[in-house]
């Protein structure tokens, strides 16, 4: 299958995706770093995506080697012809998806969604780091941008958002900021964010008003249960 569009483009989620329709390798062509024709340079973009796709890869048991990103000219059909050809020779010695790495199916489909569901929650604590181009086109300076060591503490303790109950002042602002709708809102009642509709953005945690301070970020803990609905009315403090 073949997708064509700037590979600045391409989307971690993408790839993912790709995985879990049963591609056993993805690769990604742009054209060569520094030659960009806009101001965006999307194709270091690519490269920064690809390095963290590959480390994300890693923690869920499949093998890097299944992506690939290579940079070249509309003039380099020989090269392009070669590097994919090396590129099916290895997929092909890799075996499919998820057998190659010793994972049945639903062990395979189930670590590849839970990743998914996690794309923005990574994108925005990655965000420096993927906007960062890198400059030496090196091997050693592309193995340390993304360590497993990161990559493992941050998929190993996902940070989960929770209204605190005692401090949640029911003003609103943070359901009419929330970008998935996660968070459940009724007038003066306390709010409940919706875990399984989260993205873990942040940005009710960022928007809930100093002075209540109702929003908590958790990680390497289990999020309480939510209030039952009878008891959310809002006792006032002030
Ligand atoms: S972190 Fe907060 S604002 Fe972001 S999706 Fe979750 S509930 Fe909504
Ligand atoms: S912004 Fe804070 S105080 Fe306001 S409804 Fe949301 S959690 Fe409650």
């Amino acid at each position: 299958m073949i997708r064509v569009m700037c590979s600045g483009r391409v989307d971690l989620s993408f790839v993912l995706r790709a995985f879990a329709n049963g591609m056993d390798g993805v690769f990604i062509g742009g054209c060569n770093l520094g030659e960009c024709n806009y101001d965006t340079h999307g194709n270091y973009h690519a490269l920064n995506m690809v390095l963290l796709a590959k480390k994300i890869m890693n923690h869920i048991g499949l093998n890097p080697d299944r992506l690939r990103v290579e940079y070249m000219s509309s003039g380099d059909g020989i090269l392009f012809a070669e590097v994919m050809t090396d590129f099916t020779k290895k997929v092909k010695a890799l075996g499919p998806l998820g057998k190659g790495e010793g994972l049945d199916e639903q062990e395979l489909k189930s670590r590849l969604a839970a990743v998914s569901n996690l794309v923005p929650y990574i994108k925005i604590a990655k965000k420096e780091k993927l906007a960062t181009p890198l400059k030496h086109k090196s091997k050693a300076e592309y193995e340390a941008l993304f360590t497993s060591e990161e990559i493992d503490e941050l998929l190993g303790k996902p940070v989960s958002y929770y209204i605190d109950p005692s401090k949640c002042q029911a003003c609103m602002i943070c359901a009419r900021r929330c970008p998935e709708e996660a968070i459940i809102s009724v007038k003066n009642q306390i709010h409940v964010i919706e875990q399984d509709k989260c993205i873990k953005c942040g940005t009710c945690f960022d928007v809930c008003p100093s002075r209540f301070g109702a929003v908590t970020k958790i990680s390497g803990e289990p999020v309480p249960p939510p209030l039952p609905e009878e008891e959310r009315t809002i006792k006032r403090t002030n």
